[in-house]
């Protein structure tokens, strides 16, 4: 017996970060917006707003310095150029991360090194860090997934005993703390991303953070085309883009950066009440926590045992949308990083294949037995959205959701 649910069952639209149902947009930013308009100057290297932003977030943040750039790609683009390596240096990067946090790797010529996750939490672990390290590795990116901190001071650790930089791609993981230290500041450079569907927005925009000085002013310089504002004798000091932000972001920024703070804690509140209604749902884990780490929850991930729901995360997904009209995404992204044309095909500049063609062979292996996290976290993972705007009707209507599609499927098991 299958169950049938009612056709005329009207859905329950969840608030969505891709409009204002899900977003904190109001007449606080339409007033700091049009005040940056007023003002006639709509560029940061003159105007007042950016900086304001920098200001507030390196406090935010605990750090000492932070720039806004142009995107979440280009403050990892910013942390890598600030690294400064030698053509074919390696990068160790995480195998599940979004484009942005791998595309600059490959522009500053250095050589992206995957390695593996902890499939609790799809994040990279020290011990999967080091496995990677050579010789020519020149910096560790990590990705505090999903909202939820990597475990900082194993990787830190390892970083110092090498003697190489850590930089934290918190795109997704806006003051999420790691024993009791907020991410991002915690390694030598965080990254951040104002995209549309992050935790605060100006629909693009990034931001770096660092407390090292000599980063910091490579930071600076890359994000202004190596142009060295207020320097005595100012020159394009080396090859650097134009990855600023406008007046009208920094406005915008301005006016979601004082709302962070409710937004995570509305985002965690509802979680753990969506935690204690469905954690002991057989079939199904909620998101795994470290003792040491806070977790923000930019989606809600539950990990999905194919054992006791056939068609595991795929099922489940398609049975919410079909039901409930929820749309999660099982595995993500499609398949690993490694696996997209980019890496597969080697396709960057011209047919040069630079600068894979400076790689050590082993790097270039992506055989699925290095990776047993990464295929195992992306077969279970269910990625449900998730937003400060949710209220307890949500909470309750995506929970009977589950109920109800655990019920059925494990039902439709025994046909
Ligand atoms: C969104 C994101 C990026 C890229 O940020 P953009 O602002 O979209 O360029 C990088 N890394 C992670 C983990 C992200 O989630």
């Amino acid at each position: 017996m299958v169950n049938t649910v009612d056709s005329k069952k009207t859905f329950l639209m969840l608030p969505s970060d891709q409009d204002a149902s899900g977003r904190t947009l109001g007449h606080e930013e339409i007033e700091l917006v049009s005040d940056a308009i007023r003002s006639g100057t709509l560029t940061s290297t003159k105007g007042t707003y950016v900086k304001a932003l920098e200001q507030k977030f390196a406090a935010l943040i605990g750090v000492q310095y932070a720039y806004a750039c142009a995107s979440g790609s280009a403050a990892v683009h910013v942390a890598v150029a600030a690294v400064d390596p030698e053509p074919g240096d390696e990068v160790i990067t995480t195998s599940i991360t979004d484009m942005g946090a791998l595309a600059p790797i490959l522009y500053q010529g250095a050589v992206p090194v995957f390695v593996d996750v902890d499939p609790r939490t799809w994040n990279v672990t020290a011990e999967t860090i080091e496995k990677a390290i050579s010789d020519r590795t020149k910096a560790i990116i990590v990705t505090h997934l999903f909202g939820n901190p990597c475990e900082m001071t194993e990787i830190i650790a390892l970083g110092k005993r090498h003697g190489i930089p850590v930089i934290e791609d918190t795109a997704q993981s806006f003051l999420a703390t790691h024993n009791g230290q907020v991410v991002g500041g915690i390694g030598d450079i965080g990254c951040f991303s104002f995209q549309q569907g992050k935790h605060i927005t100006a629909g693009e925009g990034g931001m770096v953070t660092t407390n090292d000085a000599a980063f910091a002013r490579r930071m600076e310089l890359f994000i202004n085309k190596a142009w060295g504002y207020g320097d005595p004798k100012p020159d394009h000091y080396f090859l650097a883009p134009n990855y600023r932000l406008t007046e009208l972001q920094g406005a915008v920024l301005v006016a979601q950066l004082a709302k962070l703070k409710p937004v995570v804690a509305r985002r965690q509140a509802t979680a753990q009440q969506l935690t204690n209604k469905i954690a002991d749902l057989t079939g199904i884990q909620t998101p795994w926590i470290g003792d040491r780490n806070t977790h923000v929850f930019w989606k809600y991930c539950l990990r999905v045992d194919s054992s006791v729901i056939p068609g595991g995360a795929v099922a489940l997904a398609t049975w919410l949308k079909d039901n409930y009209g929820i749309f999660s995404a099982p595995r993500y992204i499609q398949k690993p990083a490694f696996r997209c044309q980019v890496f597969q095909e080697q396709r960057t500049f011209g047919d040069s294949r630079f600068p894979f063609d400076r790689a050590r062979p082993e790097v270039l292996d992506y055989s699925e037995a290095k990776f047993p996290g990464t295929y195992q976290g992306l077969e279970e993972v269910l990625v449900l959205p998730w937003n400060e705007a949710y209220t307890e009707q949500h909470i309750n209507y995506i929970a009977d959701a589950l109920m109800d599609a655990i019920d059925h499927l494990n039902t439709s098991n025994f046909n």
